[in-house]
């Protein structure tokens, strides 16, 4: 079937037939990848272009790693599918790795960071009610995002994202990301957890501050609330640590994962401190295919992978941001650079969407997410090599604007 599928195909073909057979939730930009290997992907006329967006931090350990490959295609030769009703080898390693890696005591997958967080959210919501911790409520962060589930879009502050969605679920509510105070205004005697993500994402990569992190930390230390952290996006590497709360040197009572954790296969984790695992009693919750042994195959090799990737994750991630800055040094319209490791966002005085698709006919691939942010999040692989053309190319396509006005 595989040669079927890709029989007798053509750019043209696939965009119409994509339009007539598929819901339209996202716009797409005008081509179709058809291959990857390492830092590069192929499209469908063989034109190739270098990946500084990795998937949106999926492809950590670059594309087709042979490793991953290799883990994915013995797994399926194995044995692709059973149910959780029955022990899971692959599974049961992961979970082991990935408690090992985090300090963090019990895993339960799914197969999304959406799914991640809804489950975080249900075992902190009832590890309170049986332990008298507020009333269920949740604080999360303006510019956050955690999915889009009824639930986790919910839990986004942005309206946009709940636009025509209502009603939505009770128990949510949003204050500013690093201010410590503001948090603390808003919790009462309903707060039951605090979510937030250490670096977000795609609200445009805003870097928690030591301080704030600290303190939220403190705070719920003090007070018993839970604190989720959703490194769905900044875990797994991306910021030259395993887990982006590393950095900070803090842990949550409950991380969830997702993205890179499978190497690009889906897959999703939400790891606990065991007195809140706890309030997962068999029947309270569950997923057909979540802890799949296909899926946790290929993010045991994944994450074997990334704890190899961290140191040049942190040194290229440096290189690239330095460089980043001198480029914000030679255009105004180039208000800020900021991130850590390698998840770096720009932030420009305009929509940054004409850049992408100019960066993306030269050949590179990047985003653009609040409107004015540029995203870069490179495979962990990458090389100076690499680095030096992407700046360059973006240093061309800023003078041709330059020029052009
Ligand atoms: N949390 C964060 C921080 C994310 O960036 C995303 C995806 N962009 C999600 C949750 C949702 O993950 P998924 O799309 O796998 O449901």
């Amino acid at each position: 079937f595989f040669d079927e599928i890709y029989d007798n195909i053509d750019e043209k073909s696939i965009m119409e037939e994509d339009g007539i057979y598929i819901m339209k939730t996202y716009g797409r930009l005008p081509v179709v990848l058809i291959k990857g290997n390492g830092m590069y992907v192929e499209d469908i006329n063989g034109k190739k272009y270098l990946d500084f967006l990795a998937g949106i931090s999926v492809n950590n350990v670059g594309h087709c790693h042979p490793d991953v490959v290799e883990t994915i295609k013995k797994q399926a030769e194995t044995l692709i599918h059973t149910s959780n009703i029955y022990y899971i080898v692959p599974q049961v390693k992961l979970a082991k790795k990935l408690v090992e890696l985090s300090g963090l005591d019990r895993a339960f997958f799914s197969n999304s960071g959406a799914e991640a967080n809804e489950a975080a959210i249900k075992l902190a919501r009832r590890y309170g009610k049986n332990n008298n911790i507020g009333e269920g409520e949740i604080i999360t962060m303006e510019h956050g995002f955690h999915g889009r589930t009824l639930t986790t879009v919910t839990a986004t502050a942005k309206p946009k994202y709940q636009e025509g969605y209502g009603p939505l679920p009770k128990g949510f509510k949003y204050v500013p990301f690093n201010d410590l105070e503001a948090l603390k205004e808003n919790i009462t005697n309903k707060t039951t957890a605090i979510m937030l993500e250490p670096v977000q994402g795609e609200g445009g990569i805003h870097v928690a501050d030591k301080d704030y992190l600290k303190g939220v930390r403190e705070l719920c230390d003090d007070t018993n609330i839970v604190l989720i952290f959703d490194e769905v996006q900044c875990g797994m590497g991306r910021t030259g640590k395993m887990f982006a709360c590393e950095n900070y040197n803090i842990k949550p009572d409950i991380m969830t994962l997702a993205k890179a954790l499978g190497g690009g296969f889906p897959i999703g984790a939400t790891l606990a401190k065991e007195k809140i695992a706890d309030a997962f009693t068999p029947g309270a919750h569950g997923t057909t295919f979540g802890g799949n042994p296909l899926a946790c195959a290929s993010a045991y090799a994944s994450v074997s992978i990334i704890e190899n990737l961290l140191e040049n994750a942190q040194k290229m991630g440096e290189y690239f941001t330095n460089k980043l800055k001198a480029l914000k040094d030679k255009y105004p319209f180039i208000k800020e650079v900021r991130g850590l490791g390698l998840m770096v966002g720009m932030e420009l005085s305009f929509n940054g969407g004409d850049i992408v698709k100019k960066m993306l006919e030269k050949g590179y691939l990047i985003n653009c997410t609040s409107d004015t942010v540029l995203r870069f999040l490179p495979p962990l692989i990458v090389k100076k090599e690499h680095i030096d053309e992407l700046v360059n190319a973006l240093d061309e396509v800023f003078s041709e604007m330059n020029k052009n006005k």
